[in-house]
């Protein structure tokens, strides 16, 4: 069996949500995501205890598994409700999406890696996350054939908010992106108020690998 769990990687799991509620997250559905969903199996097996730290972590491709804090804030920010339909861009390890479908989300992930796609939309399949739509494309586009979404949701640094997303949000679509021209980005909620208006709020400083345009074919 490729991916098995036990009681003492259960038990690092229930530390690492109290971790994560100590820093601040409130929303238990999204505790109870982190303590159910094996965040070991989306890392390489021999690096399993480092799942339960709090920290991101390289995967493969040169990218990385966001912080569990950072997922879970991002995923508040969203203010998942079931059965809303909410774009992921940058799959990555397949870890946030999971984490939105756990909550009811219909989820579709963009990813720009070729060799990540495949493996991450393989992999979502053989953990039980088969419904997550995954897509090999450039996020920046977002998915104008499935919009809109009621939210959107960027995992990369962003240096500018694209249009193209903020026009795939419904009225009252929420949209939120790691953004600003440095290193370090401000975590950006954006509110779709209706056709030309947006609000914007901050909310804290985070950093992520960069949102980087086009797609990498590279095997
Ligand atoms: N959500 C992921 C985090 C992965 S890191 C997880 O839970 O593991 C961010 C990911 O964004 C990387 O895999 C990177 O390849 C991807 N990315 C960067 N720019 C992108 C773009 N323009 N379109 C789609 N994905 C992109």
């Amino acid at each position: 069996m490729k991916y098995t769990d036990n009681y003492r990687l259960k038990g690092l799991r229930k530390k690492l949500v109290e971790t994560v509620r100590s820093k601040g997250i409130k929303d238990e559905r999204i505790l109870e995501a982190i303590e159910n969903i094996p965040r070991h199996y989306f890392i390489d097996p021999e690096f399993a205890e480092w799942a339960y730290k709090d920290t991101a972590f390289p995967i493969e491709a040169g990218q990385t598994i966001s912080q569990p804090y950072t997922v879970a804030f991002q995923t508040e920010l969203l203010e998942i409700q079931p059965k809303d339909k909410v774009l992921e861009i940058g799959t990555g390890s397949g870890y946030q999406a999971a984490v939105l479908s756990y909550l009811g989300a219909k989820v579709y992930t963009i990813e720009r890696q070729e060799k990540l796609f495949y493996k991450t939309t393989k992999f979502l399949e053989d953990i039980g996350f088969g419904t997550i739509r995954t897509f090999h494309g450039d996020g920046y586009l977002g998915l104008p054939i499935y919009a809109p979404f009621d939210k959107i949701i960027v995992t990369a640094g962003a240096s500018e908010i694209p249009q193209e997303l903020v026009k795939q949000l419904k009225p009252g679509g929420i949209m939120v992106i790691p953004y600003g021209s440095g290193d370090i980005k401000d975590m950006v909620k954006l509110i779709r108020l209706d056709d030309d208006n947006v609000q914007i709020e901050k909310h804290g400083k985070f950093s992520f690998v960069p949102f980087v345009k086009g797609v990498n074919k590279d095997k």
